[in-house]
């Protein structure tokens, strides 16, 4: 038997974002999460970051299982991205990111970005000077957030 992590983001539609389905994760599968992110909009979709830890069996089942119950998933490295050209390795990021995904290579003093411990967060990319950092929107857009947003 193998363990495995993976950190996803799941998208809600409204009648599910009331539902413990996460939560049936652990009483079903055995499967342990964290929640990294969650938030309803004003419509009630929920979005969620997790990072699920299990065998690899019963993680597959607790996938099916969400999506059997409508909600969809993404792999975390779908959905934010660097591009590698704008960044400057100024280093401002490693000091905010909560997951140490971003952080300072020093031996080359340069930034590396670690993409499987991200938590998709989003402080990066309202942060990066030059707007390095990108996450998908909903719309499948790819841009840095704004301060206000
Ligand atoms: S803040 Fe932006 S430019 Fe600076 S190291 Fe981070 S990603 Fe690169
Ligand atoms: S979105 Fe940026 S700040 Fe947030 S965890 Fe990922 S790399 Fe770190």
């Amino acid at each position: 038997m193998s363990e495995t992590k993976e950190t996803i983001c799941l998208s809600f539609p409204p009648d599910v974002s009331n539902q413990p389905v996460v939560c049936n994760l652990a009483r079903i599968y055995g499967l342990t999460f964290n929640i990294l992110k969650a938030r309803i909009s004003p419509k009630q979709e929920g979005q969620m970051t997790i990072e699920i830890i299990g065998e690899r069996d019963q993680c597959r089942q607790g996938l099916r299982y969400l999506r059997d119950h409508g909600v969809s998933i993404t792999p975390v490295a779908h959905k934010i991205r660097r591009i590698e050209k704008s960044c400057v390795h100024c280093g401002m990021c490693t000091a905010l990111c909560p997951t140490k995904s971003l952080r300072m290579d020093v031996a080359t003093r340069e930034v590396l970005f670690l993409r499987e411990k991200c938590s998709v967060c989003g402080l990066c990319t309202s942060l990066c000077p030059v707007k390095a950092m990108v996450l998908e929107t909903e719309n499948g857009i790819w841009e840095a957030l704004t301060e206000e947003a």
